[in-house]
C-alpha cells in the first residue's frame, strides 16, 4: 500500500493557529518533511508530535523528492510543512508536487493559516478582485515592470521590512502620490498592526516607528480604474438587453474601453 501525503498549513506566528485536523494528521504520519527542522521542532514539541523530521528546502528539494517518493512507496505516511503558513504559497514544494503527481501519488491539502488571506480579511475592500504576486521582485527594473503589469488591479505582495520604504517610494513614483496602500506587519503576533494610507503617510509612520518583522502589502487600484470592470459589465448587460450580438458587443466595447476584443467577447458570452 502506498502511503498518504499531506500538505499541512502551520501557524504564521501564533502557535495556536493550527487546525485540529492538522495536529491529528501530523500525530499519525511517520515523517514530516519540513523546511527547517529547528522551526518545525518547536511546533512538534508543543503538540507532542512524534514523527521523524526530514529537512526539505529549496536547495535539496529534488533529492528529497526521490526520498519522499521512496518512503511513500514503502507505505509510510508523510506530512509536508513549510516554516510558516501554507506550503507552496511563496514557499518551496512545487517540484515535489509535480513529482508526486507524475508518480500518481494522492495529495491531500489540509488548509489553515496564510499571510495573504489573514491580511485580506482585515482590509476595507470594495471588490473581491485582486492579484497576489508573491514576493515583489527586489530588482528595481523588474519591480517597475511588475507594478505596471498590475496597474489598475488591487495588488498584494510579500516584502522584506528592509526594502519596504524603497518599494513604497517606487509605488509612489509609478502609481502617483494619491495611491492608497495597506501594510500588514507581524500578523497574528504580539505586535500585529495594519496601516492604511498613502505611501507618504506610511513612509512617515515608519520613519518614527520600528519597522521589523514580517510584512505584507496591498496597493489599492484607483477608484476610477477599479470601477472600470463594473462599468464594462454593466454596458455588456445593457447592450445584451438591446439585442446586440456578442460579436457586436465585443466590437463596440473594445473601441469604447480601448480593450482587447476577444477578452470582451469572452466576458459577454
Ligand atoms: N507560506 C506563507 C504563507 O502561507 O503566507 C508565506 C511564506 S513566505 C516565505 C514568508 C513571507 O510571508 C514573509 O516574508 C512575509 O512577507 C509574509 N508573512 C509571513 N508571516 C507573516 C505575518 N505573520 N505577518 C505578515 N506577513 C507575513
Amino acid at each position: 500500500m502506498i502511503g498518504n501525503f499531506y500538505i499541512c498549513a502551520t501557524p504564521i506566528g501564533n502557535l495556536g493557529d493550527i487546525t485540529l485536523r492538522t495536529v491529528e494528521t501530523l500525530k499519525q504520519v511517520d515523517y514530516i518533511a519540513c523546511e527547517d527542522t529547528r522551526i518545525t521542532g518547536i511546533l512538534t514539541e508543543k503538540y507532542e508530535i512524534k514523527a521523524k523530521l526530514l529537512d526539505c528546502h529549496k536547495f535539496n528539494e529534488k533529492e528529497r523528492s526521490c526520498k519522499i517518493i521512496t518512503l511513500l512507496n514503502e507505505g509510510y505516511n508523510v506530512g509536508f510543512v513549510s516554516d510558516a503558513g501554507t506550503p507552496l504559497i511563496s514557499d518551496p514544494g512545487s517540484f515535489l508536487i509535480e513529482e508526486l503527481l507524475k508518480n500518481n501519488i494522492k495529495i491531500t491539502s489540509l488548509p489553515g493559516a496564510c499571510a495573504v488571506t489573514t491580511f485580506l480579511s482585515l482590509l476595507p475592500r470594495k471588490t473581491e478582485e485582486y492579484a497576489f504576486i508573491g514576493f515583489i521582485p527586489r530588482n528595481p527594473k523588474q519591480q517597475i515592470l511588475i507594478l505596471n503589469k498590475y496597474k489598475g488591479t488591487n495588488c498584494i505582495f510579500y516584502e522584506s521590512p528592509l526594502r519596504l520604504i524603497k518599494t513604497l517610494k517606487n509605488i509612489q513614483d509609478e502609481y502617483g502620490t494619491d495611491t492608497k496602500i495597506s501594510v500588514g506587519r507581524e500578523l497574528t503576533k504580539l505586535f500585529e498592526e495594519v496601516k492604511t494610507g498613502f505611501a507618504s503617510d506610511i513612509i512617515e509612520y515608519y520613519n518614527n516607528h520600528p519597522l521589523k518583522g514580517e510584512i505584507v502589502v496591498m496597493i489599492y487600484a484607483h477608484e476610477e480604474e477599479n470601477t472600470c470592470g463594473n462599468d464594462l459589465m454593466q454596458k455588456i448587460s445593457v447592450l445584451k438587453e438591446e439585442g446586440y450580438s456578442t460579436k457586436d458587443i465585443a466590437k463596440i466595447l473594445s473601441l469604447l474601453f480601448n480593450a482587447n476584443k476577444n477578452d470582451i467577447y469572452k466576458l459577454a458570452k
